[in-house]
């Protein structure tokens, strides 16, 4: 029924066998890669099967998701030449599923920042205007979904929005699930307690089918969900007659940029039209949600940072003094300066003496963060806001801006990921040529529903 993601229909409509198709597939790819540095590593397989539910589809894969034998550096120098000798289990999933790694996407170090800029190896740039941001920090995943005209379906991460905001900038889909539905075993930590495996991809139909191939209970992750995962492709097409949705006014503010929210309340009426009922309504908490986010997320990068100090992955230089000397060269060489700063930021708001005015306050605001979502699906279905203020920043624009300024951009992505819902942006118009994101948000495992809604906004657009 409809459209679907098949290496075999392809195909058979080009009258190519596999070998041909990988063959051209890769020589599109470089010729993309060569003008928009999406890829870190690219890597053609040596054989590829058509069978199981992926059946020969190339899938990418996020930089900080490592897969075996392939550099996994996630974006930083630091790890450089780190080939991890094990899968992730998500990457596990794809390959036992018929999926085809075709390399590693570039991204912010380790997850740092909102625009690919903070990369260790280059900078993606947006295949629709490259004078301007994939976003981030899953740059290279969104924008590969975007270049490429052939089946493929991008592994990525986030933590703060890294998943939605490359989505929205490059006019793709991207899938951020429930905290702890999909295994983080085998992910380059930033912050444990926020990062989510998760899919982007051209249409709604391929997030889903993606999550159904990662989603389900790991051993190897202590924070892995114990349940059954559902069928997400199974009531796509179900409609969205007489789903509630709330529409939080917070997220229409101040540094909404006036046509991005336009075409977002454009993309809310056509929902109605098609039998949604939605309801303006307040999350007074939102404002908290950026010192909370970054205060928490710094904390744990600072920590999940300690492991990189020369010896045991990636970057290494002569030994020579003591372990801190060492410790220290190594780790003002690699790192980048975002990196360093998160450090800084980080290991300050865990010292002794502020923990509790920092650390320890930002986790409280956070648990009012998540009572006010929770509050909020008792009486909707979904939420729905744009995914970013802004439509995918020039670089010169970026360079004005000052740290603060940068993190401002994620006011409406973080709240949700610091509650762990699942969420889903979805292409919902264009302002000066640059493609709008719509967000719907969901309460906690309930992918089946923002997936109907989304499925139910694209074929409007
Ligand atoms: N922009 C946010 C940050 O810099 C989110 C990044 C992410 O989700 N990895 O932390």
């Amino acid at each position: 029924m409809g459209y679907k993601i098949s290496v075999r229909e392809f195909l058979e409509n080009r009258n190519m066998d596999l070998e041909d198709f990988y063959s051209v597939f890769f020589s599109g790819l470089k010729r993309i890669n060569r003008k928009l540095n999406l890829f870190v590593v690219m890597e053609k397989p040596g054989r590829a099967s058509a069978s199981g539910m992926l059946s020969g589809l190339p899938v990418s894969v996020k930089d900080c998701i490592c897969v075996k034998g392939m550099q996994s550096a996630a974006g930083s120098r630091i790890l450089e030449g780190y080939r991890p000798p094990f899968d992730a289990t998500a990457v596990r999933r794809v390959k036992d599923s018929g999926g085809v790694i075709i390399g590693k996407t570039n991204q912010d170090e380790f997850g740092f920042g909102t625009f690919s800029v903070n990369s260790g190896f280059g900078i993606p740039k947006n295949p629709i205007d490259p004078s301007r941001t994939c976003g981030g920090s899953s740059g290279g995943a969104a924008g590969t979904a975007a270049a490429l005209e052939y089946p493929h379906i991008a592994l990525a991460e986030s933590t703060g929005g890294s998943i939605s905001c490359p989505a929205s900038f490059c006019g793709v889909v991207g899938l951020t699930p429930t905290y702890g539905l999909v295994s983080r075993y085998g992910l380059i930590d930033y912050a444990n307690s926020l990062d989510k495996i998760g899919a982007i991809g051209k249409r709604v139909y391929d997030v889903a089918l993606m999550l159904s191939v990662i989603a389900g209970h790991d051993s190897r992750d202590f924070t892995s969900l114990d349940i059954k995962p559902e069928k997400y492709l199974n009531s796509l097409d179900a409609g969205v007659k007489g789903m509630r949705i709330g529409v939080p006014k917070e997220y229409f503010g101040e540094g909404v940029e006036k046509a991005v929210a336009e075409c977002v309340w454009k993309g809310i009426k056509e929902l109605e039209n098609s039998g949604v009922v939605y309801e303006e309504i307040s999350l007074p908490c939102t404002e908290h949600a950026i010192p909370v986010y970054y205060i928490i997320a710094a904390a744990e990068a600072s920590t999940n940072l300690a492991k990189f100090c020369g010896m045991r992955y990636g970057a290494s230089e002569p030994v020579s003094g003591s372990f801190n000397e060492y410790f220290s060269k190594v780790r003002s060489k690699y790192f980048g300066e975002e990196a360093k700063r998160r450090i800084l930021l980080g290991t300050y708001a865990r010292m002794a003496g502020y923990r509790d005015q920092y650390y320890l306050k930002a986790m409280k605001a956070r648990t009012l963060i998540i009572n006010e979502f929770k509050k909020a699906f008792k009486k909707f279905d979904a939420l729905v806001a744009p995914t970013m203020p802004v439509i995918a920043p020039k670089f010169s624009e970026i360079k004005r801006m000052e740290p603060l300024q940068q993190y401002m951009m994620d006011i409406l992505t973080v709240a949700p990921n610091l509650a762990g819902i699942p969420m889903l942006s979805v292409p919902c118009g264009k302002v000066k040529g640059m493609p709008v994101g719509m967000h719907i948000m969901g309460n906690y495992l309930e992918e089946k529903k923002i997936l109907r809604i989304g499925k139910a906004a694209e074929g409007l657009e």
